[in-house]
């Protein structure tokens, strides 16, 4: 299933949570496993905290302290820093599904990491079901 991103910003962390878990409801997987995919080189996904919107701001201020957009760098393009941040990011999360829930902790949402918008983006969830219960 495919999910569609809006982001507003050059750099952003958008809590896809419910999407994802919108996704698995519709699957009709009680258990296995939700695969999210980012097809994308300068935006990446990760699991981290979903209350306290400073973690957000935090983190994509810790990533532009190691990968700055004026850093020297070769990619002709111009923006190699949101490659470098996707990079660190990944691609993907693979989260456990159990009685057709996501198996996430009290304080996670998945989040999709925006690093060269504003842009219309998309995510892919494959749901997979597994033997064990
Ligand atoms: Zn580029």
């Amino acid at each position: 299933m495919r999910i569609e991103v809006r982001s507003q910003s050059r750099e952003e962390m958008i809590d896809i949570t419910r999407d994802v878990a919108a996704a698995v409801s519709g699957s009709g997987v009680d258990t296995g496993y939700a695969l999210v995919y980012c097809p994308h080189t300068t935006a990446g996904l990760t699991i981290n905290e979903a209350a306290d919107p400073d973690v957000r701001a935090d983190i994509l201020a810790g990533l532009s302290r190691l990968a700055p957009r004026e850093g020297g760098w070769r990619h002709a393009e111009g923006n190699a820093d949101a490659h470098i941040k996707a990079s660190l990011m990944g691609a993907s999360v693979l989260v456990p599904v159990r009685r057709g829930e996501l198996v996430l902790g009290t304080w996670q949402g998945i989040f999709f990491c925006e690093f060269d918008g504003p842009r219309r983006r998309s995510v892919d969830v494959t749901v997979m079901p597994s033997g064990d219960s």
